[in-house]
């Protein structure tokens, strides 16, 4: 008998937990898994933040999607260009490929909220080579300053646009390496300035009040400085403009603009033919999506309401992994004519680096700042590597460099 064909799109977080979990839950020798991904390697987005700023190099946040799945899952490097489900149909830059059942896990994109100038003149971490983009421009900047005889210190100025977490946990690797930088290129240290914009009034929202004032309080000794309460309305090559007011409008000049203003799911849901709201589908109970009973949707294209609240459930790697698990269940429940799973997110909590050697946390409802927060944010970074790799995967990227 043919064997069904199981196709898994995206190697993040969702898609590779998913190919992990098929191949040990629905085994290679019931079904073909076939995983596309654009890149031979995964990278781990939750750590793009310190690639941006240069407190890690590219490589060391990336590893090869093969050594993690191994034989038994086909590997297809390519670029997805169309989702059609009405057709069973993918269409990528090596072909096109039909399915029995499909699992889409292709990520987040920035969300730029139509915002004039954003798409052109700010940077992004999207993805590894956006977050290598923002360190080698930043890098640049300050190469261009020491080299020029007249000195534009705007150059030196960097703007992150947005105090959610990316936003806040970038600026904590940035306080780290700005030194490192001015040491390299012979700046001085108040030349530069490190300026975040939210629109909200108050940084992190919705987070634990005592814990976003430490995080506030920490970053702003480090020489961050936080505009709050002042949304980015335009950005220009020469920087942002923000809006202080009613009619009150101010303009920062700066050489560096980085948008970590919010994310939304990948584009090409939208031409998928599921139904979407910036390119997120609000999936069934048991992870499918709406309409389509051969169709799975894992990480930051799902949506799913948390009951209590009735408000989305952020999109995180901590849910995508395990949603990961739940689709593989369901994958083998469908082929053997079984009930589907609904999935239930354990949420352990959040934890919010601001730098190598400070967090801040609230992990199964505690409070934890300071180093305790940033060994338990290395804990969680390992943890997410033994889930996906095992032991081997946390032996060569794990994090365990002291204080
Ligand atoms: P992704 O991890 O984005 O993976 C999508 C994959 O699909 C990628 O491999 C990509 O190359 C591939 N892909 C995309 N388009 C195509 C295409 N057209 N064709 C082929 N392949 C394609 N969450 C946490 O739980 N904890 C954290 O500490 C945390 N820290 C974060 C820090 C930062 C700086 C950022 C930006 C996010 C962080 N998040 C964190 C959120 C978390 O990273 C995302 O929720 C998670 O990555 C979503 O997983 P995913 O598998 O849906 O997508
Ligand atoms: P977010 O949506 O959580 O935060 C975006 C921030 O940008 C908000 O504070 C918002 O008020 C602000 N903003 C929006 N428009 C703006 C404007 N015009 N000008 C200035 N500020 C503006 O997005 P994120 O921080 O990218 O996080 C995306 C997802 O990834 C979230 O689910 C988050 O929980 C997750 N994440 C988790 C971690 C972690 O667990 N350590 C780290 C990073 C990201």
């Amino acid at each position: 008998m043919k064997k069904p064909k199981i196709v898994i799109l995206g190697a993040g977080y969702g898609g590779l937990t998913t190919a992990v979990n098929v191949k040990k839950i629905v085994g290679t020798q019931h079904a073909d898994i076939i995983l596309v991904n654009k890149n031979e390697y995964h990278y781990e987005t939750t750590w793009l933040h310190e690639v941006a700023a240069g407190t890690i190099s590219p490589e060391r946040a990336s590893y090869s999607v093969t050594d993690i799945v191994g034989g038994g899952v086909q590997f297809l490097k390519a670029t997805v260009t169309n989702v059609d489900v009405a057709n069973k149909a993918i269409a990528t830059t090596e072909g096109e490929l039909t399915y029995d059942y499909l699992v889409i896990g292709l990520g987040f994109e920035g969300e730029t909220f139509g915002i004039k100038g954003l798409k052109e003149h700010a940077l992004a971490l999207a993805d590894l080579n956006t977050a290598r983009n923002v360190r080698e421009h930043i890098e640049y900047q300050f190469a261009s300053w020491a080299k020029d005889e007249e000195k534009d210190d705007t150059k030196l100025t960097i703007v992150v646009g947005g105090a959610g977490f990316t936003g806040i946990e970038l600026l904590g690797e940035l306080a780290n390496r700005v030194p490192e930088l001015c040491e390299e290129f012979h700046i001085p240290h108040d030349k530069v300035r490190i300026i975040c914009v939210e629109a909200a009034p108050t940084v992190l929202p919705g987070f634990d009040e005592q814990l976003v004032a430490y995080a506030k309080d920490y970053l702003t000794s480090k020489g961050i400085e936080f505009s709050i309460g002042t949304p980015v309305v335009e950005a220009t090559a020469e920087g942002v403009k923000i809006k202080t007011g009613e009619d009150a409008f101010d303009f920062i000049e700066a050489g560096t603009v980085i948008w970590a203003a919010g994310v939304r799911g990948n584009s090409l849901i939208e031409s998928s033919g599921i139904e979407n709201n910036r390119a997120r589908i609000m999936v069934r109970e048991d992870l499918r999506a709406p309409g389509y009973d051969d169709v799975f949707i894992v990480g930051d294209c799902a949506v799913i309401l948390n009951p209590e609240t009735e408000r989305p459930y952020p999109p995180t790697a901590q849910i995508a992994m395990q949603q990961a698990v739940t689709i593989a269940k369901n994958i083998r429940h469908l082929m053997h004519g079984e009930a589907l799973e609904h999935f239930v997110y354990s949420d352990k909590g959040a934890v919010c680096s601001l730098g190598h050697s400070s967090a801040i946390g609230a992990p199964f409802g505690q409070k934890l700042v300071g180093k305790p927060a940033a060994a338990l944010k290395k804990v969680v970074d390992n943890r997410a590597l033994l889930l996906i790799g095992g032991p081997a995967l946390v032996a060569k990227k794990g994090k365990f460099k002291p204080f």
